[in-house]
């Protein structure tokens, strides 16, 4: 083995069950782009089924993959759609996301025209991430405008926050006036009308019980991750969330070397005593980050081995000197628990300076992915 990743789907549907709970009676429309964070876009999803009430994606073609999967669940794509992807989009029954209410909004009606039927969309309001959406001081207007174009059909309004994970309140109640004004002059229409509005994603879902509103957008915590460790402290006991994956490889051998031997590229590391070196077959073209090169463990026999020199594209090394039971073929974990030890994608974002968030979506889909449906029913 070179390495696989364990997926635990019932524990997935869990996490996802405990969300819907909390945040009821807003609906649960997971987040599964970046292929369900690295956890895999097909199987995160049918998982979902029954649990969410739909699902957001990044990409048009995201959607795409999943109709192809005989997922039936509304489907919002929250990115921008080239042009080209549209006619497709639109046959296939996805949401999507506008903020241009120019050129783009003419290329939805054209299709939706040629196709016979309006063109379901989510307004996006930029309230303060700057990134994709409306102005929030103009933004009643166009969308006021919208609701009358009869080849539009406009299903949610939503924006995205800033700085919940830091817990900036301020900046974050900002957002929410924002939003709240730029909805007040279309307010009645909205509500008769039915329109979703939301803004939460799992961080806001958890620990701010006014941004649930409609429809609340979770993608990190459904994999048991927390979405930093402000929300964590801030959940208390309200919520419990269980991590979903695991990661393992398996060492290709086993090095006996003197003390002075210098371990890989760049001669970064120098045996200090005669040593064990355990040679792993991934590196940081199978996500193991470079960052953690001479900073990080694995786990070898329930024991915490540390990465000792610079990970290499396909190879990382750890020091199982004091592993007498290590050698070929033996079990080494990346993530989840062996033994009395666990490691986390936390772990790994400590090690490497990063967030949770870029260490399992990283993890490439060409690692195998086992899932377990133990449970699942
Ligand atoms: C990624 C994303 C989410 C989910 O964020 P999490 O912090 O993983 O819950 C929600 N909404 C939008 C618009 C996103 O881009």
């Amino acid at each position: 083995m070179i390495a696989a990743l364990e997926i635990d789907l019932a524990m997935l549907r869990r996490n996802a069950a405990r969300l819907k709970t909390l945040v009821a009676p807003a609906r649960l429309w997971p987040v599964v782009k970046s292929n369900a964070y690295g956890h895999g876009l097909i199987e995160v999803a049918a998982t979902l089924g029954g649990v969410a009430d739909g699902l957001c994606v990044y990409a048009a073609e995201e959607g795409l993959a999943l109709r192809e999967a005989g997922i039936t669940l509304p489907i919002l794509v929250t990115g921008p759609t080239q042009v080209a992807s549209l006619e497709a989009a639109h046959a296939a029954e996805l949401t999507v996301t506008i903020w241009d209410t120019g050129s783009y909004r003419r290329d939805l009606a054209a299709i939706a025209r040629r196709r016979g039927t309006p063109f379901p969309v989510h307004v996006k309001i930029d309230t303060g991430v700057t990134r994709f959406g409306l102005d929030a001081s103009r933004a009643a207007e166009a969308i006021a405008d919208l609701l009358d174009d009869r080849d539009i059909a406009v299903r949610g309004i939503f924006s995205h926050l800033a700085a919940v994970e830091e817990f900036a309140l301020g900046f974050t109640l900002g957002q929410f006036e924002r939003f709240d004004a730029a909805l007040a002059p279309i307010d009645a229409l909205v509500r008769k009308r039915g329109i979703f509005r939301h803004i939460a994603a799992s961080a806001a879902s958890i620990v701010f019980p006014q941004a649930r509103m409609d429809i609340v957008r979770p993608g990190i915590a459904i994999h048991g991750l927390w979405p930093s460790p402000h929300t964590q402290g801030r959940a208390g006991g309200s919520l419990m969330l269980e991590p979903t994956l695991s990661w393992r490889s398996e060492l290709t051998v086993v090095r006996e070397v003197e003390a002075g031997r210098s371990v890989g590229y760049g001669c970064a590391y120098h045996a200090a005593r005669p040593s064990r070196i355990g040679v792993v077959p991934i590196g940081y073209a199978e996500g193991v980050p470079r960052a953690a090169s001479n900073a990080g463990a694995m786990l070898v026999a329930g024991v915490r081995a540390p990465i000792i020199g610079r990970v290499c594209m396909n190879v990382t090394f750890i020091d199982v000197t004091d592993i007498p039971q290590a050698r070929s073929n033996s079990r080494v974990t990346l993530i989840g628990r062996c033994g009395d030890a666990a490691l986390s994608a936390e772990d790994w974002a400590t090690w490497s300076g990063t967030i949770n968030y870029e260490i399992v979506a990283r993890l490439p889909t060409t690692i195998p992915r086992l899932y377990a449906r133990e449970g699942l029913g």
